[in-house]
C-alpha cells in the first residue's frame, strides 16, 4: 500500500537512509489487514502516507496471478483488486534489485468468505459448521499453496518466500490459549472435515471419541468460564479427560502435522524452482505466550524445512497480549488460580522475567524479553537455520495500552543482535510505522 501511495523510490530512501534496511518482506498475499493495507481504522494514522483510511480493504494477490499455476485448486480467482494494474512484484524489483535490497514474498494464511471456490477448501468444525480458515490435510489446499508458491518462484527474481500462519490447533482454541482467547468457542474448534477423518482412521484414531472428547473438553470450558466449579477441581477434571479420551490430543497432533507438511510443501516447491532461493516461516506470537502451543513449536524440528525463522518477539504488544492469554487461560484449564498467580506460572514456564498482571498492559514486555527469546531460538536450530527476530513497531494496542517509542525500538533491535541474531524484521507494515521509530533502528543497527 505504501508503494503506491508514497511511490516506490521515495520509500526506498527512507528505508535505506533511516531504517538501514537491506531486504524487504513485500506483503504479496493476505485477506487480513495485519501486513497489508494502511493503518487500521480507528488506530491514529502515521507521520507519513495517505492521511484516510482503506476502509474499502478486501485483499488477495498482489502481484499478478498467472491462472496456468493454478489447475489443481477451485481457489483461483485471487487477484487483490484494491490497486487494478500495479503488480507489487514487478513495480518493486527492479528498483530494489538496482540498490541491491532483497525481496521476499511473504504471504499468510488468512482469508474470507466469499471468495469462489473457497467453500471446498474450508475447515469443518466440532458442530458441523463451515469455518473461515482452510484445511492443511485437504489435497486442494496444499495445491493452493503449492501453487501461488511456483508462481511467485517462476514468475520472478525473488530472494525468497516467507509464509506464516498464525492458527492452531482445536485443543488450543478450546481452552483459549492465545492472546484474544477469551473469545474463542470451543464448540466450534477445527477441524473435522472428512480429509481430516480420512487421516485419522490411517492413524487408528477414531473419529467419533474425538469428537465425542471434544464436545465434552467444550462443555468443561463453557462451565469453567460461568465459574462453575467441578468438585474436583478445573485442572483435574481437564486432565482426566484428556486420559479418558487420549483422542483429543491425538487430534491436536493430526492438526499439527498438516501444518508442518506445508512448511515441508512450500520449502520442497521452492527449491525445486530456485535451489538458491531462502524459504522460512513466521512464527505467530502465541509461541510466547501459551505453553501449549510453544510446545507444538520445535525449532529443531524446523531445521528439515527452513532457511530462517522469523520468531515473533514483539515485545510492545507483548505485554498487552500476554495480559490477555493470562485472562483468558485462568477462567479455563488454570481456573483454579488467581490471574496473577496464572502469570507467575506462565513467566517461569517461559522463562521470562517480567512486570505483575497491572503493569503488563502499559509497560510492555521488556528488551529482555527478546534477549531471551533470541538465546533459545538460536539454540533450538543449533545454528543450521538463521533467526531473524520479529520486532514490533507500532502495532496497535488498546486505548493505555503500551504504545512503541524508539527507545523501545532501539534496545529490542540491540538485545536481538547483541544475543547472536543474524537479523531482525521490522513489524508488521511500514503503513502503521512512525518514522521516529523507525529511524531508531537505523541508530541502533549503525551504533
Ligand atoms: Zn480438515
Amino acid at each position: 500500500m505504501s508503494f503506491v501511495d508514497e511511490g516506490i523510490a521515495s520509500v526506498l530512501d527512507r528505508f535505506q537512509g533511516d531504517g538501514n534496511i537491506n531486504a524487504l518482506f513485500v506483503a504479496t498475499f493476505t485477506y487480513g489487514r495485519g501486513i497489508a493495507g494502511r493503518q487500521v481504522p480507528g488506530q491514529p494514522l502515521p507521520d507519513h502516507g495517505k492521511q484516510e483510511y482503506d476502509t474499502n480493504f478486501h485483499g488477495g494477490n498482489y502481484a499478478r496471478t498467472h491462472e496456468q499455476y493454478y489447475t489443481h485448486t477451485a481457489l483461483k480467482e485471487i487477484q487483490a483488486p484494491d490497486h487494478p494494474g500495479f503488480d507489487v512484484l514487478a513495480e518493486v524489483l527492479p528498483q530494489a534489485q538496482s540498490r541491491r535490497i532483497k525481496i521476499f514474498c511473504w504471504y499468510e494464511d488468512v482469508f474470507r468468505r466469499d471468495l469462489e471456490g473457497i467453500d471446498r477448501l474450508q475447515e469443518v468444525t466440532l458442530s458441523g459448521k463451515k469455518a473461515s480458515t482452510i484445511c492443511f490435510h485437504n489435497p486442494e489446499v496444499q495445491a493452493f499453496w503449492r501453487a501461488l508458491t511456483e508462481d511467485y518462484l517462476r514468475s520472478y527474481p525473488i530472494d525468497g518466500v516467507m509464509w506464516g500462519s498464525e492458527r492452531q490447533g482445536p485443543f488450543g482454541n478450546a481452552i483459549g490459549a492465545m492472546h484474544g482467547g477469551a473469545g474463542s468457542n470451543p464448540f466450534e474448534v477445527a477441524c473435522f472435515c472428512d480429509f481430516c477423518k480420512q487421516e485419522a482412521k490411517s492413524r487408528g484414531i477414531d473419529a467419533e471419541r474425538a469428537m465425542e472428547g471434544y464436545r465434552k473438553l467444550a462443555n468443561l470450558v463453557r462451565d469453567a468460564r460461568e465459574k462453575s466449579r467441578p468438585s474436583d477441581g478445573y485442572f483435574v477434571s481437564l486432565w482426566r479427560l484428556l486420559i479418558q479420551y487420549p483422542e483429543i490430543l491425538a487430534w491436536e497432533k493430526l492438526w499439527n502435522d498438516g501444518q508442518k507438511s506445508t512448511y515441508a510443501n512450500i520449502y520442497q516447491v521452492t527449491k525445486s524452482i530456485r535451489r538458491e532461493a531462502m524459504v522460512g516461516w513466521h512464527i505467530w506470537h502465541n509461541n510466547s505466550f501459551s505453553p501449549f502451543y510453544r510446545a507444538t513449536q520445535d525449532y529443531a524440528e524446523f531445521r528439515k524445512y527452513s532457511d530462517f525463522l522469523k520468531v515473533v518477539m514483539y515485545n510492545n504488544c507483548g505485554g498487552p497480549r500476554l495480559a490477555s492469554y493470562v485472562n483468558s487461560v485462568s477462567q479455563t484449564i488454570f481456573g483454579d488460580f488467581t490471574a496473577e498467580e496464572v502469570l507467575g506460572l506462565t513467566c517461569k514456564t517461559l522463562n521470562y522475567q517480567e512486570t505483575n498482571l497491572a503493569g503488563l498492559p502499559s509497560k510492555g514486555l521488556s528488551a529482555n524479553y527478546v534477549e531471551r527469546e533470541t538465546r533459545r531460538a538460536i539454540a533450538g536450530v543449533q545454528n543450521t537455520v538463521k533467526i531473524w527476530p520479529g520486532i514490533d513497531i507500532d502495532i496497535p494496542t488498546g486505548r493505555d495500552e503500551k504504545k512503541t517509542e524508539p527507545r523501545d525500538v532501539r534496545d529490542a533491535v540491540r538485545a536481538a543482535l547483541d544475543t547472536g541474531a543474524d537479523g531482525v524484521i521490522l513489524s508488521r507494515k511500514y503503513s502503521e510505522m512512525r518514522l521516529a521509530n523507525l529511524r531508531a533502528v537505523g541508530e541502533a543497527v549503525r551504533a
